[in-house]
C-alpha cells in the first residue's frame, strides 16, 4: 500500500495536477492551460502529460480526477458540459486516463472534488456535514457528508446555482431556465445587474462593481440584492441539510464586507431558529482544494476495493 495518489483538477481554463498524501498534503504540483477548444482527447492527454512528469517513476495508489461538467462517477464519463469545453460531453474519462497512465482511475465533478478537499483539510476540517457554495463566474456547490460529496442520482447534486430566486424572475440562467440564483448572484450576474440598474457602462466586471460600493448607490444596490438572494438560498439549504458549517468558495468570497454581511443576514433570517447560528466561513485552501479532494476520492474508492 502506498501513501500517495495523483489528484487531477480539470477546469474550463486551467488543468492542475498534484501528488497528494493520504493526509491531504500536496507534495508536488504542476498546472497548464486546459486545451478547451481541442476536445476531450487533447484535454486528457494534456493532463496525463503533467501527471507523467510529476510521477517520474514514483508509486501511487491511483488517480483521482475532478473534472468540469456533469460527471457520472459510476460510468466515469462526462454526461454534459457547458460551452467552455468543446467536445467534452461523452468523454470516457475513466478509460482514457487508465490508458494514458496505466493506473486505476476514480472520477468526479470538479466542484464536488473542491468541496471534498475543503471538507477534508480546509475550512470544513473536523465537521461531519459541510455545505459548500462555490460562487464565482457561475455558482456551484456540494454537500459533503463524512468526507464524501453527495453526487445524487445523476451526478447533479449540489448545483445550488439553480435554486429559484425571486430577484432572478424573468432573467435567463446559463442552464437554459429562468429565475435561478446563478442569474442574479454569480459574479457575471452581479455585473449585469449593475448595468441593468443604470450603472456606469465603463464598468467591466463584478470586481469593479464591488470596488465602487462606497461611492456608487447603484453598485451598493446590485451587491446587496445579489448577496441577499444567495443568503436566502443558503438559509433554505441550512433548513434542509442542517450542516455543521457553511463554506463560501470561489472568487466572490473576496467581494468585501457589504457582500458578506448581506449574505449572512439573509441566511440567518431565513434559517429556522434552531439552525440560525450555523458558522458561515470563507474557504481556506485556494487552488489546491480540488486536487486534494480528487486524490481523496482515489484513496477512499481504491482502498475500499482493495480491502
Ligand atoms: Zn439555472
Amino acid at each position: 500500500m502506498t501513501d500517495l495518489a495523483v489528484g487531477i483538477d480539470i477546469g474550463g481554463t486551467k488543468t492542475a495536477v498534484g501528488l497528494v498524501t493520504r493526509t491531504g498534503e500536496v507534495i508536488a504540483r504542476l498546472d497548464a492551460p486546459t486545451p478547451a477548444n481541442e476536445g476531450g482527447d487533447s484535454i486528457v492527454s494534456a493532463a496525463s502529460s503533467l501527471a507523467h512528469t510529476l510521477l517520474h517513476g514514483r508509486t501511487v495508489i491511483g488517480v483521482g480526477v475532478g473534472a468540469a461538467g456533469v460527471i457520472d462517477s459510476v460510468a466515469r464519463r462526462v454526461v454534459s458540459a457547458t460551452g467552455s469545453l468543446s467536445n467534452w460531453a461523452g468523454t470516457d474519462l475513466g478509460r482514457a486516463f487508465e490508458a494514458a497512465l496505466d493506473l486505476p482511475v476514480v472520477v468526479q465533478n470538479d466542484v464536488h472534488a473542491h468541496a471534498a478537499g475543503e471538507a477534508f483539510v480546509g475550512a470544513g476540517r473536523g465537521h461531519g456535514t459541510v455545505l459548500v457554495a462555490a460562487v464565482g463566474t457561475g455558482i456551484g456547490g456540494a454537500v459533503v457528508v463524512d468526507g464524501q460529496p453527495q453526487f445524487g442520482a445523476h451526478g447533479v447534486a449540489g448545483h445550488l446555482g439553480h435554486l429559484p430566486a425571486e430577484e432572478a424572475a424573468g432573467i435567463l440562467c446559463p442552464c437554459g431556465r429562468e429565475g435561478h440564483l446563478e442569474a442574479i448572484a454569480s459574479g457575471t450576474a452581479l455585473h449585469e445587474l449593475y448595468l441593468r440598474l443604470g450603472g456606469d457602462a465603463d464598468v467591466q466586471d463584478a470586481r469593479e462593481v464591488v470596488r465602487r460600493t462606497d461611492n456608487d448607490q447603484r453598485a451598493r444596490t446590485a451587491v446587496v440584492t445579489s448577496a441577499r438572494a444567495l443568503g436566502r438560498c443558503l438559509g433554505g439549504l441550512v433548513n434542509v441539510i442542517d450542516p455543521d458549517i457553511v463554506i463560501i468558495a470561489g472568487g466572490m468570497r473576496r467581494a468585501g464586507a457589504l457582500w458578506w454581511s448581506s449574505v449572512e443576514e439573509a441566511m440567518r433570517t431565513t434559517a429556522m431558529p434552531l439552525v440560525e447560528r450555523v458558522p458561515l466561513v470563507e474557504a481556506s485552501l485556494g487552488d489546491d482544494a480540488a486536487i486534494i479532494g480528487a486524490a481523496r476520492g482515489a484513496f477512499e474508492s481504491l482502498e475500499a476495493v482493495n480491502q
